[in-house]
């Protein structure tokens, strides 16, 4: 019977399991990587609406918060080295009713105290 030796196992071939893939077998380990469907990235990871979240709505200083907004970053230094186009559009954040002006401002509030300077908090 044939066996196989391996360092690491990494179960799904979606963005997750690709990046940690990758990561893993970057610092030299035998990595294999187990995926149920005929190919890679088939899941989730193909059917998302490709953007880049700045992490504007998550609790400030949450675990969410600081890996989206790390996270983003090193996604454009990886676009960027490997020449994968992106388009940096900006958004726009609107209250459509008088009664969301509260949210918007702590949107603002929390955008300019944890985002800046990368993001324009003009006033409303
Ligand atoms: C509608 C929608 C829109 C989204 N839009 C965005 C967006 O604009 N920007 C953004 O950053 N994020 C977005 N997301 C979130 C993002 O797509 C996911 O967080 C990300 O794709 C998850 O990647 P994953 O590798 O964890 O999961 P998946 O891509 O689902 O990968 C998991 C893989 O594991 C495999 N698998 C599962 N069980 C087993 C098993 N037992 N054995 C072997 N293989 C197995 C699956 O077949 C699959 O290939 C969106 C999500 C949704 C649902």
């Amino acid at each position: 019977m044939h066996k196989e030796y391996v360092d690491c196992i990494v179960i799904g071939a979606g963005v997750i399991g690709l990046a940690i893939a990758r990561s893993l077998a970057l610092t030299g380990r035998h990595v294999f990587v187990l995926e149920s469907e005929k190919c890679i990235g088939t899941g989730i990871s193909s059917r998302n609406s490709e953007v880049i979240h700045a992490g504007i709505y998550y609790p400030p200083q949450s675990l969410k918060a600081k890996f989206c907004v790390s996270g983003r970053a090193l996604l454009y230094d990886y676009a960027k080295v490997h020449n994968i186009p992106y388009k940096k559009c900006e958004k726009m954040i609107v209250a459509t009713h008088s009664n969301q002006m509260q949210a918007l401002y702590d949107i603002r509030k929390r955008a300019a105290k944890d985002l800046e300077p990368e993001l324009n908090c003009l006033g409303a």
